[in-house]
């Protein structure tokens, strides 16, 4: 039988007219059996986000003892949800005494997760549901890390028996017993791990876009939408900046094999963008998934004569990188010439000249040269590696364009061709590559 574990993001949740599309939705599809909920979002743009009012409702806390103000609009609010809902349910006795828990235990994690509590509440009772406390079904460890083990069976047990069940995402339980947070965004990760406990067929991610765009939009004008992408895909995107969902929720889904479909709340028709575990994913036919740019990188550029022959170079490079703290980004390399390229923000405050001395020091090369300003542009896509004369058309694409390539990696796997270019060409250089493999 399938299970699909459905999370609905802020925008979803942003008042009773929207929850009650959700709960159509949800009544569309008797599949649909375990809800994730976010707190309530912005309803237009320049309202304020629940979540956020439950941070400044913590700083009121820790300056006069109590939170009255920021209170008030998370009371106004959930009211006037609860009344858009037309639902017999008694909110304000809820909100009383999630107001008293906040004023005695006066801490910011359990403070901020009300939000999501508050409205799996309203949800459970929309939906005529199981409400199933996070803090009692979601475990961290004593170093913080998510427990899978002691999770998934909570998680199993509490469903046992539930037709249909809701969560609030965005926190669990801490191993000191209080409850604890993700980071912003991770209900995403909540409803992850709920498709993995359950061994869902479907993780659905319900939120306010119909899903990725072949490029970012502010960059071309309206990029074709992406169905199908695989988890590989996603992850050389989402590190390139592309972002549509929470990086770490996909990683208790990826294990499970379980695919994750994007869909919009508010066009539910829209297909929306399936990501899907390798295993079972078939190319679209289109020889590129997406582009994705990403300015700011610093290239350090060594040479040296017969540097084959010396045993241990590139080790000796990277040690000293090691030993600043500093991650590796790239290392493409020639016969006697290697490139280390670095984020610019993790070489501040001097780390960029103690790097070069210590490369002086550790290898004394021929050349050693930096540029700065340096963007990185990866054209993604499984097709790439099945079709000849990729390459030739992305670089005669960016030469038409006048975009002077500063370097060229190409992954190991043929999923990803990535250009290095002055920051200021990134824009462009998107674009030409947009043109060249997605048309006008
Ligand atoms: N409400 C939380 C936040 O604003 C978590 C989430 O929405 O996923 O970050």
């Amino acid at each position: 039988m399938a299970v699909k574990v459905c999370k609905f993001g802020g925008t979803s949740m942003a008042d009773g007219n929207v929850m009650n599309c959700v709960k159509k939705i949800i009544d569309n599809d008797k599949d649909r059996k375990y809800i994730v909920v976010s707190a309530p979002g912005k309803r237009y743009s320049g309202d304020i986000k629940i979540t956020d009012v439950l941070y400044e409702c913590h700083k009121e806390v820790a300056e006069k003892g109590s939170c009255g103000a920021a209170f008030a609009l998370i009371r106004n609010r959930f009211n006037s949800i609860v009344r858009e809902l037309n639902i017999d349910f008694d909110i304000n006795s809820v909100l009383d005494e999630t107001e008293m828990r906040i004023n005695a235990e006066k801490d910011e994690d359990f403070t901020a997760s009300r939000g999501e509590y508050l409205s799996a509440r309203v949800m459970a009772e929309v939906l005529g549901a199981k409400f199933i406390d996070a803090e009692d079904v979601i475990f961290f460890d004593k170093n913080g890390a998510y427990d899978a083990e002691k999770s998934d069976k909570a998680i199993n047990e509490a469903v046992r028996g539930a037709e249909k069940a809701v969560f609030p995402g965005f926190y669990g339980r801490g191993a000191n017993g209080k409850v604890k947070t993700f980071s912003r965004g991770g209900s995403d990760i909540s409803g992850a791990i709920v498709a993995r406990a359950v061994n869902a067929t479907l993780y659905e991610n319900w939120t306010d876009v119909s899903g990725f765009l072949a490029c970012d939009p502010r960059i071309v004008d309206s990029p074709k939408r992406i169905k199908a992408l695989s988890y590989k895909e996603l992850r050389e995107l989402s590190y390139m900046g592309a972002n549509v969902l929470h990086s770490e929720s996909i990683f208790p889904v990826r294990k499970a094999n379980i695919p994750i479909h994007i869909k919009n709340t508010f066009r539910p028709e829209d297909d929306g963008t399936l990501i899907q575990p390798s295993v079972y994913y078939t190319p679209s036919g289109n020889t590129v998934t997406g582009i994705a740019g990403k300015k700011g990188f610093t290239v350090i550029f060594i040479e040296k004569s017969l540097m084959n022959y010396q045993i241990g170079f590139i080790r000796k490079v990277l040690s000293v990188l090691e030993d600043a703290g500093v991650p590796v980004e790239h290392i493409p390399s020639g016969i006697d010439t290697m490139s280390v390229v670095i984020e610019s923000a993790a070489l501040k405050e001097g780390k960029l000249e103690r790097i070069l001395q210590g490369i002086k020091e550790a290898v004394a090369p021929d050349t050693l040269r930096v540029t700065e300003d340096i963007a990185l542009i990866a054209t993604v896509g499984h097709g790439m590696s099945s079709s000849v004369g990729t390459s030739a058309r992305l670089f005669k694409a960016m030469a038409e364009a006048k975009i002077n390539v500063k370097m060229i990696d190409q992954g190991s796997s043929e999923l990803n061709i990535i250009v290095g270019v002055k920051n200021e060409d990134c824009d462009n250089c998107i674009r030409a590559i947009y043109r060249e493999f997605f048309g006008k």
